[in-house]
């Protein structure tokens, strides 16, 4: 997700925890002043706070209304054994984060179609209210408008622009027939920026020729944000791509740089400089106690360097991530990222004997891999 905001957990469903984020609030005020400016002009009759009171009451439940289409995706996902860390609520809508791309074809269908299907529900089930209660009172009003937008929910997402619900169940189709997952995600991702492009260019006409300002704007904002997703999407199977097959031993350096413990932080500023290594790993004796880096060292104020030491600023032994020559790159890569760290050494034979640190993978080593990959890619589809 592109937008990184503060998030609240509002409560449990399932063991799955729900999210509100802070974006949310914006689009919720906003929804409930539109609906109670809308209700009072339509129901001149309502007295005083009552369409405000309505306003926030059918606010609330368009907002039910998502969290349920998506746990519909997450109940099939559980089905299939697969994690839901978390549902949330955001400016565009939900998202439920699962813990795993889904093993089949039939898996992706299903987990996609069911949120659609869950809408569709909806919006017959408050459709049928409107049937027992007319518009013109309170329940039938706040039934009328949530079937209408469950209903256009439910159609929306079944748009066929990966990763909107309708692009998963495309690449879900196209992966059974193809039998290739990348080659699926990369087709419906690029039906992805077609819807997107046709999103921005409906905000566009809707903005500059129908008057229609703040909808067109929403449409060409929801179109850059899918825009955004599907280009993401594309990355990660060039990443999957570039890194199959290979593991952390085919980029380590065997070169494992060591210090003393006992340096004082600006004798080992001095020691970077000169070599232009960025990590160390960090002996006392020749026993092993740290890992030392320039990202650590600029942890520390630099007019503290003079009387710190090495072994008082370092990352302690037990807190080092280790990586296996053996570890897929993708994996590795996910690690580094995940922890937000640059470098991991490398351990071989932790099986028979004593382990032993034979080398150190960076970020930056497998990004390497991953440039030089698109540049013969580039060669070989370029002439
Ligand atoms: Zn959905």
């Amino acid at each position: 997700m592109p937008l990184r905001t503060a998030s609240f957990r509002i409560a449990k469903i399932l063991g799955i925890p729900i999210y509100l984020d802070a974006t949310w609030l914006l689009i919720f005020s906003y929804v409930t002043y539109l609906l109670g400016a809308n209700f009072r002009q339509q129901h001149p009759q309502w007295t005083g706070a009552q369409p405000w009171v309505l306003g926030i009451l059918t606010s609330v439940l368009f907002f039910g209304s998502v969290i349920f289409h998506e746990l519909a995706h997450s109940v099939v996902a559980l089905h299939y054994k697969i994690p839901v860390h978390s549902i949330t609520l955001f400016l565009f809508g939900g998202i439920a984060r699962i813990g795993r791309e889904p093993s089949k074809p039939i898996q992706e269908f299903n987990i996609a179609i069911a949120g659609p299907l869950a809408s569709f529900f909806l919006a017959g089930a408050f459709g049928a209210i409107t049937l027992i209660f007319p518009p013109g009172q309170m329940i039938g009003a706040l039934a009328a408008y949530l079937a209408g937008t469950n209903l256009l929910l439910g159609a929306f997402n079944l748009a066929p622009g990966f990763p909107l619900d309708g692009g998963r169940i495309f690449r879900a189709i196209i992966w059974g027939i193809l039998k290739d997952f990348s080659r699926a995600t990369l087709i419906a991702g690029a039906s992805g920026k077609v819807v997107a492009y046709a999103l921005m260019g409906i905000g566009g006409y809707m903005a500059f020729y129908k008057n229609d300002l703040s909808n067109g704007l929403w449409l060409g904002v929801i179109g850059l944000y899918l825009l955004n997703a599907a280009q993401q999407s594309i990355a990660q199977v060039t990443i999957r791509e570039s890194l199959a097959g290979l593991h952390a031993a085919d980029v380590m350096s065997h070169e494992v740089p060591t210090v003393s413990g006992h340096l004082t932080l600006e004798e080992y500023g001095a020691e970077v400089l000169r070599t232009g290594r960025r990590c160390h790993l960090v002996l006392s004796g020749d026993r092993l106690v740290g890992m030392m880096n320039v990202h650590t060292l600029n942890g520390v104020p630099r007019e503290d360097w003079a009387h710190n030491s090495v072994q008082a600023a370092m990352i302690p032994r037990e807190r080092i991530q280790w990586t296996s020559p053996e570890e897929p790159l993708l994996r590795l890569l996910e690690r580094l990222l995940a922890a937000d760290i640059n470098q991991m050494p490398v351990v071989s034979g932790a099986g028979n004997g004593a382990p032993q640190i034979v080398g150190m993978v960076t970020r930056d080593s497998i990004l390497r891999v991953m440039q030089t990959h698109s540049e013969l890619a580039a060669q070989v589809s370029g002439k």
